[in-house]
């Protein structure tokens, strides 16, 4: 039997890096070699941490785009578009060249150094183009989606959502109103929870620019040889409970981050570890506010003021993560925000943070996030409450669930008012009854991926399947 060797292929942005790596990291700690690819333009920047695994390497492929063009959120289309367009050869390629059929038929035994032959294609789930190239090469393909399960949910919902005339919404209509067509969500999801996709106004569902894709790519990847969802019924059962049938096999086996070695992190932005001794500094437990919206989110200036006045406001120190190219002019804002504070500022402002060190910290009492998926999960396993402002994507979804499902947080979607920061935010550190819901849920995500538990025991199920791939 030759030793499993999977290829694992994110979407090239943090959030995607982030999750597939854990669950890289989770696969050489099962025995498994793993080649994880990045794109050139990120293995240039990646600031990759943590103790290296002989099992674990990194390699890249071009992404397409010119070396000056921008990568940020507002480019994100063209990314999409250069690496199914211009990505698509190198990556066949690289595949055939260390795919164990490529190997077997040349009659070589070691084609890629010291590691065996790929056995298997892990790919991100925006990354549809790739699994049809490992189909075509005849190399199993596993799709790996990085969102929540309640969002990929919705999308396979959407061409029903658009037979009942949920959507689109109505132009200036209700976005409170409860939605209908998302199976096992209906007391839950109001218009405002969907993802943000659904809010143009488009008239159809084969025109709507941002949702019809997102939508395909949904239902693509639920007929994939094996779907694995970075989740736990713990947090989503109904949502798994729908998507199964669905899919020819699910496996939830998150949160990853909390059941792989915890060392390995593949940052693009150099984290600020000063911050660390900062909140050493602090005195008293749970008493800081950590911010931070993630490495997409760009948000105007007058929100930026409002989010930072507010927290100005709880007169709790706090933590703020400021990315460059989140605000216009972040620099001069910062220092225009600290100086409006006034001697009251017990701000803390960097530009990248050890996120999860920063969330494990004695010192946090809550956290002011975008409500992507990572940042929820990691806030999750911390038993620490969150409020949520959310931005795009499934973040809106995720969001509803901490507010009104788990309860472990609050929803502040659609609102950004110094006054209701200021308020929802003291909620969030004072509320016993939030951070009594936070940390019982904590508890639950333990022994969820201890051994036995439901996303260890689905883990070592994948991993048996990526065992037989190579037998
Ligand atoms: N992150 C970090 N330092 C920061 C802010 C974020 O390391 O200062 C990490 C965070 O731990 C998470 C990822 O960046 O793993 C963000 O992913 P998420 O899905 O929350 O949001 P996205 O960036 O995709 O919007």
């Amino acid at each position: 039997m030759a030793a499993p060797h999977v290829l694992v292929f994110p979407f090239p942005i943090q959030g995607h890096i982030n999750s597939l790596l854990n669950f890289a990291t989770a696969l050489v700690d099962a025995g498994v070699h793993v080649t994880f690819l990045h794109t050139e333009h990120n293995l240039r920047r990646v600031v990759v941490s943590g103790a290296g695994s002989p099992r674990l390497r990194f390699l890249s492929v071009p992404d397409g785009l010119p070396d000056d063009h921008p990568r940020t959120a507002a480019y994100l289309p063209d990314l999409y578009k250069s690496l199914a367009a211009g990505t698509r050869g190198p990556f066949r390629d690289l595949l055939a060249r260390s795919s164990s059929l490529v190997a077997d038929a040349a009659g070589v035994d070691e084609p890629t150094g010291d590691f065996p032959p790929v056995t298997c294609l892990v790919a991100d789930g925006l990354l549809g183009w790739a699994v049809e190239v490992a189909d075509e090469l005849g190399v199993p393909a596993i799709v790996f989606r990085t969102a929540s399960a309640c969002s990929l949910l919705a999308f396979l919902s959407v061409p029903k959502l658009f037979d009942l005339g949920e959507l689109p919404f109505p132009v200036g209509g209700d976005l409170d109103e409860p939605v209908r067509g998302v199976p096992g969500m209906e007391t839950i999801l109001r218009r405002r929870d969907l993802p943000s996709h659904c809010r143009r106004p488009n008239a159809t569902y084969e025109v709507n620019p941002g949702l019809h894709p997102l939508a395909k790519l949904s239902a693509d990847s639920s007929k994939a040889r094996a779907l694995v969802l970075n989740t736990t019924p713990t947090l989503e059962r109904t949502a798994l409970e729908y998507i199964a049938p669905r899919v020819r096999d699910l496996f939830a086996i998150g949160p990853l981050h909390a059941m792989s070695s915890p060392a390995a992190s593949s940052s693009l932005l150099r984290e600020d570890g000063g911050c660390m001794a900062w909140l050493d500094a602090q005195a008293a437990d749970r008493s800081v506010v950590y911010a931070s919206l993630g490495s997409l989110a760009r948000i105007s200036r007058e929100q930026f003021m409002e989010l930072f006045a507010g927290l100005v406001a709880t007169g709790y120190p706090f933590l703020w993560v400021l990315r460059p190219d989140m605000v216009a002019d972040a620099a001069a804002l910062e220092e225009e925000a600290v100086r409006a504070a006034g001697e009251g500022s017990k701000a803390h402002v960097v530009a990248w943070a050890p996120q999860r060190e920063v969330l494990r910290h004695r010192a946090v009492g809550c956290f002011l996030t975008h409500a992507g998926w990572n940042s929820t999960l990691e806030a999750v396993v911390e038993g620490v409450p969150t409020v949520c402002w959310p931005f795009s994507a499934d973040q809106q979804m995720n969001s509803r669930f901490v507010g009104a499902v788990w309860r472990t947080g609050l929803d502040m979607k659609d609102v950004c008012d110094r006054a209701v920061v200021e308020r929802t935010v003291r909620e969030a550190m004072e509320s016993a009854k939030i951070r009594g819901a936070a940390q019982a849920m904590a508890e639950q995500l333990k022994c969820d991926v201890a051994a036995g538990g439901s996303s260890a025991t689905e883990f070592q199920r994948l991993v048996g399947l990526i065992r037989e791939f190579s037998s």
